[in-house]
């Protein structure tokens, strides 16, 4: 039997939760589906060695105010938590440095003593020189970052600094990624300042953060999805999970969403999945499935464990390293130190134990087999730490397949076509990671915004 709701969300992500949420509020009856037995998506809390801590997103950018927003409305304000440390490393073949001051792997002075550390005198000379020459104020809109930082710092920024630091975050090479996706405005602000690393300058200090734009929740940002769920129960929203959405249709004005124990009828529709996943439900509304098809997302793997291991009560890594491909041999693409980087997971584990997150897939590709996982993330640690190290007391691995969006080449014609098609289509919307900005801000931005459709 079909049975019908005014709103039906399809995906109990974060996205997907937020959108439930707000939906609730028009005062509209809403079910939300999710295809996993448990809810909060990319955002999950495990229990490692007697303490839960975050094995997929662990943080939130400030530098906009949806989810500071979200998280005073839940009542959470109190249990935000500022980075204990944020002084990250850069892994490369001659060695493990500082980070320099960059702007997502554009450093903002290319002759400053971390860059010429790691490209050496002679290229961080060149690097300036490049930078110095004229702007064009004209620049193609699909040039990628790679081709932007190679064009006006050479090759060995690009390769040593921007590579690293693009792959450990988006899992994407610079030279594939759209640079005005990943950093946008950057092309103006170059013509304006007159160089790519004043723009970079420019825009990290127009933020006006200082320090970490970043934060967390005490306890692990799956709290956040734990205050949720709560809310969705009290607002009377109907959530189930274990149920995949298969296929989402128009049925004469409503929508038709099946899935493989039943089909809902409901007037408004919000596909709150990775762009993948949202491509695939919505193959027969193929206005809405060709642009989404064509926005690229990266399968990704979090190795994370507890080790007892007194060489890292000193933070040697700072509060993680970024890995340039193939140095050293190392497999992982990142790595963060949690508990040198969070006070609360420091406090947690104690003296001599320590929580660390190795990531691996490079491009959205997993090299490793997840068998030999474990054994290469042992390995990849004792070589950073440059001390054997006794086996993991506890770990886990998360595999996240098409959770990071990665902005390839032609990302924002894509969001800009889908976003035409979907004001066409009324009673649909969709709440894809990387149509609004990256990362959790991004999301709940465009969950928030997703639901606009479903007021009207
Ligand atoms: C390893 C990792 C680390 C990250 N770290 C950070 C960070 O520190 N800070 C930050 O801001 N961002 C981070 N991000 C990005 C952030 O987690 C995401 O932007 C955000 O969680 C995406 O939420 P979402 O709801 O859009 O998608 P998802 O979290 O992917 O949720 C989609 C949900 O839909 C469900 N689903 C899929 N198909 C179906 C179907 N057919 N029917 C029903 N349900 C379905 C899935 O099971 C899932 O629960 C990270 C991402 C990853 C993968």
């Amino acid at each position: 039997m079909t049975k019908r709701h005014d709103v039906v969300i399809v995906g109990g992500g974060v996205a997907g939760l937020v959108a439930a949420l707000e939906a609730s509020h028009c005062g509209r009856s809403v079910m939300l589906l999710e295809a996993r037995g448990r809810l909060g998506g990319a955002v999950q809390g495990v229990s490692l060695g007697g303490v839960t801590v975050d094995v997929g997103a662990e943080s939130y950018a400030i530098t906009r105010p949806d989810t500071i927003e979200l998280i005073e409305q839940l009542g959470l304000t109190s249990q935000t938590v500022e980075t204990r440390r944020s002084d990250s490393r850069l892994v490369v073949p001659t060695g493990i440095l500082p980070m320099p001051q960059a702007l997502l792997g554009i450093p903002t002075d290319p002759l400053s003593p971390a860059v010429v550390a790691i490209i050496g005198e002679e290229a961080a000379i060149v690097a300036a020189a490049l930078d110095a020459e004229p702007v064009p104020d004209q620049w193609d809109p699909q040039l990628t970052l790679g081709a932007l930082v190679r064009k006006r710092f050479g090759d060995q920024v690009a390769d040593l600094i921007t590579t690293p630091v693009v792959g450990g975050v988006h899992a994407l090479h610079p030279d594939l990624a759209e640079a005005e996706a990943i950093s946008p405005g950057i092309t103006a602000a170059m013509i304006r300042h007159g160089g790519l690393a004043k723009a970079a300058a420019a825009m990290r200090s127009a933020s006006g953060i200082p320090g970490s734009a970043v934060r967390g929740l005490q306890g692990g940002m799956s709290t956040l999805v734990t205050a949720l769920v709560e809310a969705l129960h009290a607002g009377g929203v109907d959530v189930r999970t274990d149920v995949t959405a298969l296929n989402v249709n128009r049925e004469g004005a409503q929508w038709l969403i099946s899935t493989g124990s039943g089909s809902y009828i409901a007037d408004d529709v919000v596909v709150a999945l990775d762009a993948r996943g949202a491509a695939k439900i919505l193959r027969e509304v193929t206005q809405i499935h060709a642009p989404l098809g064509r926005m690229r997302v990266g399968d990704v793997v979090v190795f994370a464990a507890v080790v007892q291991c007194t060489a890292l009560d000193e933070d040697p890594l700072g509060s993680g390293a970024l890995i340039a491909p193939s140095a050293h041999g190392l497999h992982a693409k990142a790595i963060t130190h949690s508990s040198s980087k969070w006070a609360w997971v420091r406090n947690a584990y104690g003296p001599g134990r320590h929580m660390i997150r190795l990531s691996y897939g490079r491009d959205g590709v997993i090299q490793e087999s997840l068998n030999e996982l474990p054994a290469i993330a042992h390995a990849d640690l004792e070589f950073l730490l440059g001390t054997a190290i006794a086996p993991f007391e506890d770990s886990y691995l998360a595999r996240w397949n098409g959770s990071l969006l990665a902005p390839r080449v032609g990302h924002r014609a894509a969001v800009a076509e889908l976003q035409a098609a979907l004001a066409a289509t009324p009673g649909l919307s969709v709440a894809v990671s990387g149509m609004a900005g990256n990362g959790l801000a991004g999301t709940i931005g465009q969950a928030r915004a997703s639901i606009a459709g479903v007021r009207n």
